[in-house]
Order: structure tokens, then C-alpha cells, then sequence
């Protein structure tokens, strides 16, 4: 049997190791945390860090392709990986989604609409990009956010100040604020043989930059939603990607905006273990192993809601409705804002 290697050992690398279970494989997960969500169901945990040369390489030789959970894997490991084992989704898609600036210079070379933005190195650059784009707008570190951290509301140019600070120094990306009507997403899905297939767009709700809910289908015309799957598709062809990706949109009133792309896995996609024949985790492991996609057709209305932090009191009741299904992530500490688990609930 052949090994799948993955980089990363949190929530979407434990789905994704179950995920390859089911299909007969073995994985190997390379994480530097040693008790974590998938070092719990993964066949072997390679314990070490991303600077850790001669362990990259023998994990890589311990698998026969390698896939990751996140986006901000260090340039030298993926040198180093790639020397002895593919690695997909591939390293074009790395490129651009490890880097706020440069992924919306490349949507917008694409001929796709990214929320206006400029590129912010100094203090300088950020009165010009204020008095460019204007208020409402976010200030966000070009690398290494996620569940929007990172990031500095600025509502009027006084904020400018502590909105900067708040960076610690990093390069960062000024956005307008879009007003949109509603927040979605499309997973996607590319596999090997250029074959594409889109799930059903969600509608994401997010709280204090966190997604909390996502309800399928989204509330929006056929219309719209099959722009959604076609931009999605222009956006893998583009990369000749490999994989599963999440990719989240706001919807305004000129159309479609495009937040921001992820070459992996999606929060928003959890709904498809319990939506439809082949979820993203298999759908992603078949593309990454070279075997045809699934059907991702939707057997129903459904809807996810993450449960961060301590979620007891909510436990009860899901457990006792007989529409919902609990996918929890073994984690031990239930820290305020910790993504613990989702549910998946029939509506
Ligand atoms: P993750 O990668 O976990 O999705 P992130 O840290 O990369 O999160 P973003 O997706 O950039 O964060 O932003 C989080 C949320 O904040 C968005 O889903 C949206 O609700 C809101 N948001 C971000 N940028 C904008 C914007 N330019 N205009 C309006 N809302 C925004
Ligand atoms: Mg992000
Ligand atoms: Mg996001």
C-alpha cells in the first residue's frame, strides 16, 4: 500500500489521515506539536521542525506523495520535500497563497476583482493607501494570518497609528472594507488528470473574524452560483492545481469579490462529510494520490457550525438531536477562540 504524507497536524490533517484511512492508505503526518489532533489517528507522526533538514527528508522517503493541512510551510522544507517526493497541490499555489500581496496581484492578473488593496511597507505607504482606498479598511500582515489574526480595523485615518503598530513590524496589505451582501465559498477540487469538480457554494457567517457557520446552499441565484464554480475553475486551471481549495468570496452588488484562496482543505467545506457521497477530505486524497475525483453532488440542505472554545454546554443537545452530526478533534484544551469540533446538521 502507499503512504500519504502530510505536512501539518491540526484539525483538517486528522480528517484528511481518516479520510486516506478509508481508502486503504497509510499516512505519515510531519508536525513539530506532539500531541496533536492528527497524531491521534495518523499511522506515523514524524516529530520535528520545519529547519530539521534530515528529518524532512526522511519523511519524505517514509511517504509516496505529499499533501499539507496549511498554506505557510517554509520555501527551504518545500525545497527540500520536493527533491525526493512530489508535493500536491503544487508549489505555484504555495507561491500565491502564502502571501496576502502577492495572491491579489495575481487574482487580479487573472482578470479577477480582489478587494482594492495596496501594498504598506512604511508608515508612509499607509497614508497613501488611506487616502487611495479611504475608510472602512483593514489592515492585514501579508503572511501568516489566519481566523483574522493579523489584522487591524481602520475606520478613520486616526487609527493608522495603532493599526501599523499592531503589525510588530510585518509587511502588510491595506484591503477596503468591501460592504458585502454576503460572504461565500466554493470548494474545489482539480485532480490529477485536469478533471474539475465543485461542491455546491456555502454561505459563510463569520464572528470576530472567525467562521462560525456555514449553511448550504447558499441563499444566492443559480446564476451566481455557477459564476462562483466557473471563477473557481479559471482559478485552478490557472495554477494546474492538484487537490482541494477553498475559496471565499463576498458577494456585492457588482458582483463578485474574491477574498482570499486557500490551497488546501476548507473550514467551510466540513459540511460534505455529511452532505454528500465524497467529501473534501476523500475528494482531496483522491486527487493528491492520482485517482479520479468523486461525485460531490448534495444529498440536502445542510449546515456546519464550528464549536470554538467550551462548547459543554451546547454537547447535550447535539447529542440528543437526531438531525446533527458531531465531528469533534480530540484537542484537550478548550482555549477561548480554539476551533474544539464542528457539527454538521441536517436542515
Ligand atoms: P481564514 O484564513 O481563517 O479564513 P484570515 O485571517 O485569512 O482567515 P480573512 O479571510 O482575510 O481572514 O478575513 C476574515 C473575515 O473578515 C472575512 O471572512 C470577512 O468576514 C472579514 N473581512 C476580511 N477582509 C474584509 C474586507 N476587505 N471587507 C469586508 N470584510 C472583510
Ligand atoms: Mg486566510
Ligand atoms: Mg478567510
Amino acid at each position: 500500500g502507499s503512504t500519504i504524507g502530510i505536512l501539518g497536524g491540526g484539525q483538517l490533517g486528522r480528517m484528511l489521515s481518516v479520510a486516506a484511512s478509508r481508502l486503504g492508505y497509510k499516512t505519515c503526518i510531519f508536525e513539530p506539536a506532539g500531541d496533536c489532533p492528527a497524531s491521534h489517528v495518523a499511522n506515523f507522526h514524524l516529530k520535528a521542525g520545519y529547519d530539521d533538514a534530515e528529518a524532512l527528508a526522511r519523511f519524505a522517503e517514509a511517504t509516496d506523495v505529499i499533501t499539507y493541512e496549511f498554506e505557510n510551510i517554509p520555501t527551504d522544507a518545500l525545497d527540500i520535500l520536493e527533491r525526493h517526493r512530489p508535493i500536491r497541490p503544487g508549489r505555484e499555489a504555495l507561491r500565491v497563497s502564502q502571501d496576502r500581496l502577492v495572491e491579489k496581484d495575481w487574482l487580479a492578473d487573472l482578470g479577477l476583482t480582489p478587494a482594492p488593496y495596496a501594498d504598506v511597507p512604511d508608515r508612509a505607504a499607509l497614508d497613501d493607501a488611506l487616502a487611495r482606498i479611504g475608510t472602512p479598511a483593514i489592515l492585514k500582515t501579508r503572511r501568516f494570518g489566519y481566523d483574522g489574526k493579523g489584522q487591524a480595523r481602520i475606520d478613520s485615518p486616526g487609527d493608522a497609528d495603532e493599526a501599523l503598530g499592531s503589525m510588530n513590524g510585518a509587511p502588510a496589505v491595506l484591503e477596503g472594507f468591501v460592504a458585502f451582501q454576503r460572504e461565500i465559498s466554493v470548494i474545489a477540487a482539480r485532480g490529477l488528470d485536469g478533471a474539475v469538480a465543485c461542491y455546491d457554494p456555502g454561505e459563510n457567517l463569520h464572528e470576530g473574524g472567525i467562521l462560525r457557520r456555514t449553511t448550504v446552499p447558499a441563499a444566492i441565484p443559480h446564476a451566481l452560483a455557477t459564476d462562483a464554480v466557473l471563477l473557481a475553475a479559471r482559478i485552478l486551471g490557472a495554477l494546474d492545481y492538484v487537490g482541494v481549495m477553498g475559496i471565499e468570496l463576498f458577494v456585492t452588488d457588482s458582483g463578485l469579490v474574491v477574498n482570499e484562496i486557500a490551497p488546501r482543505v476548507h473550514n467551510s467545506g466540513h459540511w460534505t462529510q455529511n452532505g454528500a457521497t465524497i467529501d473534501q477530505f476523500e475528494q482531496h486524497i483522491r486527487a493528491v494520490a492520482g485517482l479520479p475525483l468523486g461525485d460531490g453532488s448534495r444529498h440536502g440542505d445542510i449546515e456546519m457550525e464550528n464549536l470554538i472554545g467550551d462548547y459543554s454546554d451546547a454537547l447535550p443537545g447535539i447529542l440528543a438531536d437526531p438531525a446533527a452530526a458531531l465531528h469533534l478533534y480530540g484537542k484537550a484544551e478548550a482555549r477561548p477562540g480554539r476551533k474544539m469540533g464542528h457539527v454538521n446538521r441536517r436542515r
